[in-house]
């Protein structure tokens, strides 16, 4: 679509929200500046080549249900992603199953007694939920009526707190309600039913790690097609996005510091920034940002940010390592990625499965996925990170240690968006404040501090740049502080 006006406008941050944001303002005819923070453009999808090699920051596959959005980025990398077959597992009580896990694996893996525990305790919970109308305050009371308090305890509980660092109890129930799909209790008590066949002989024992119907999955599942590309995975998007950028008249810049954006009234209308040593000063029409919510504040110049300062330390991010280990043999998993509930990390990905080249031949790269606090001694030493992953691995039995030849960390403090019991309150009057600016656009996984894959990014950044396009404010939009 073609902008009815063309326009100054500053995108801050390059991951996937800014650089589509950017992309896509620039072919509408824009005029238009993306600053990134680091050495690269990516954010949390970014690759770093080392050596030969390219690191993730953990394997990224493109996906999406919008066959527009799919059209569009098919037609912008011609031949150049290849669909991979999905292939994920999980290891729970020492088996391995098709990831996401189905109530029936869940079943299979915890043996009579305890799934007989988990079923009373489910329909003591079922019932007392119905009866006393339970109003959810928590992750923890969601997680206890849908599945009862036995299978919380044993499949939930220990993992959602060493993933989030967190207990359940202190996550708000949106957190569950959006994050876990309940379950369908006909179906289930179905499964129970064959479960018991099962047990007692009564019928042929289906093979361990099939999957169930969608509607029992644990996760919202993945959705559409999975796409990858052998040349460095995201790296190439993002390669080709820049120089489309560029060659629509747009400007780049990466390593960017300082950012300082002047306000008049409800407008920005300047962005101060320093550059590889140089110093900048842009003024603007529109800013989109897809920084964390924190670094937008913290940018704006005006003198009455306290209260609104206060609520953004109250939201939190978890931050991520990943482990990149490039290992002597040519392959390591069968599947594309393995989670683990009790080792140092909870993911490992095998890039070589979903199609990547590594080098030299003969060898595979694992990235092991570590969440942490970023006090923790794990984010301040490499060292130990590295040896905490590579023990694990080693007594897993998945390699031996003389087969490791290198080892990278990459990190990103902002991963994960922590929904702390009272986020909502804090969230809610940030974008309250926020929304005073009307040419300031906060989007993003970082900008609306959402727990979102890349095509929602992409598809909300395709949404503001729609609605300056058609020279609509905020406001004639109906829209609060972001677009989605
Ligand atoms: C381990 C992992 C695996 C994932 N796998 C998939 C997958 O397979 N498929 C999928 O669709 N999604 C996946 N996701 C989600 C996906 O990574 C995100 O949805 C997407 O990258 C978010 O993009 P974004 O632009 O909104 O945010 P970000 O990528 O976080 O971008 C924000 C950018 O702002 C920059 N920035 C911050 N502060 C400043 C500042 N002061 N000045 C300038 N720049 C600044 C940052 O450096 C960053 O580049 C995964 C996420 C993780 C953590």
């Amino acid at each position: 679509m073609v902008a009815e006006k063309s326009k100054k406008i500053i995108v801050l941050g390059g991951g996937f929200a800014g650089t589509w944001a950017a992309y896509n303002l620039a072919v509408s005819g824009h005029t238009v500046f993306l600053l990134e923070k680091r050495p690269v453009l990516g954010g949390l999808s970014r690759v770093c080549k080392i050596n030969q090699n390219y690191y993730e920051l953990g394997s990224h596959l493109f996906h999406t249900d919008s066959q527009p959005l799919l059209d569009k980025f098919q037609s912008l990398f011609p031949g150049e992603f290849l669909e991979v077959e999905r292939f994920f597992r999980i290891k729970f009580n020492d088996q391995f199953f098709r990831y996401p896990l189905t109530m029936v694996d869940i079943i299979r893996g915890l043996g009579f007694k305890t799934n007989l525990q988990c079923f009373v305790s489910l329909v003591f919970y079922l019932v007392k939920g119905k009866l006393k109308k339970v109003k959810y305050q928590t992750a923890e009371d969601v997680l206890i009526y849908r599945f009862g308090k036995k299978l919380y305890t044993v499949f939930f509980e220990d993992y959602i707190e060493k993933f989030w660092g967190v207990h359940p109890r202190q996550l708000d129930a949106s957190f569950a309600i959006r994050r876990i799909s309940r379950l369908d209790v006909s179906d289930f008590f179905k499964k129970i039913f064959v479960f018991f066949q099962d047990a007692f002989k009564f019928r042929r024992k289906a093979s361990p790690g099939t999957t169930g119907s969608q509607k029992d999955k644990f996760i919202e599942p993945v959705v559409g097609k999975l796409f990858y590309n052998k040349h460095g995975g995201m790296h190439r998007i993002f390669e080709k996005l820049a120089s489309e950028i560029k060659s629509h008249g747009g400007h780049v810049f990466t390593e960017v510091r300082g950012l300082h954006m002047g306000v008049q009234g409800e407008r920005a209308t300047q962005v101060a920034f320093e550059c590889l040593g140089e110093h900048h000063e842009l003024t603007c029409d529109e800013v989109i940002s897809s920084i964390p919510l924190s670094e937008l504040v913290k940018s704006i110049q005006i003198p009455q940010k306290k209260d609104i300062e206060q609520n953004l330390e109250k939201i939190r991010y978890r931050s991520l390592i990943v482990v990149g280990i490039l290992v002597k043999r040519s392959s390591v998993m069968p599947s594309l990625l393995t989670y683990y509930r009790n080792l140092s990390f909870n993911r490992l990905t095998e890039p070589k499965n979903y199609g990547l080249e590594i080098y030299p031949k003969g060898c595979t790269i694992l990235l092991a996925e570590v969440s942490c606090e970023k006090t923790d001694r794990l984010w301040q030493e490499d060292d130990l990170v590295k040896k905490q992953v590579i023990g694990d691995l080693v007594r897993e039995n998945i390699i031996q240690e003389e087969e490791v030849l290198e080892v990278h960390v990459l990190k990103d403090e902002h991963a994960y968006p922590v929904f702390l019991n009272d986020y909502p309150v804090h969230l809610e009057q940030i974008a309250s404040w926020l929304s005073q600016f009307e040419n300031i656009y906060s989007i993003g996984r970082q900008g609306m501090f959402q727990y979102v894959n890349q095509h929602v990014v992409m598809k909300m950044a395709e949404k503001v740049v729609e609605n300056i396009n058609a020279n609509l404010t905020k406001k004639q939009a109906g829209q609060h502080y972001y677009y989605y």
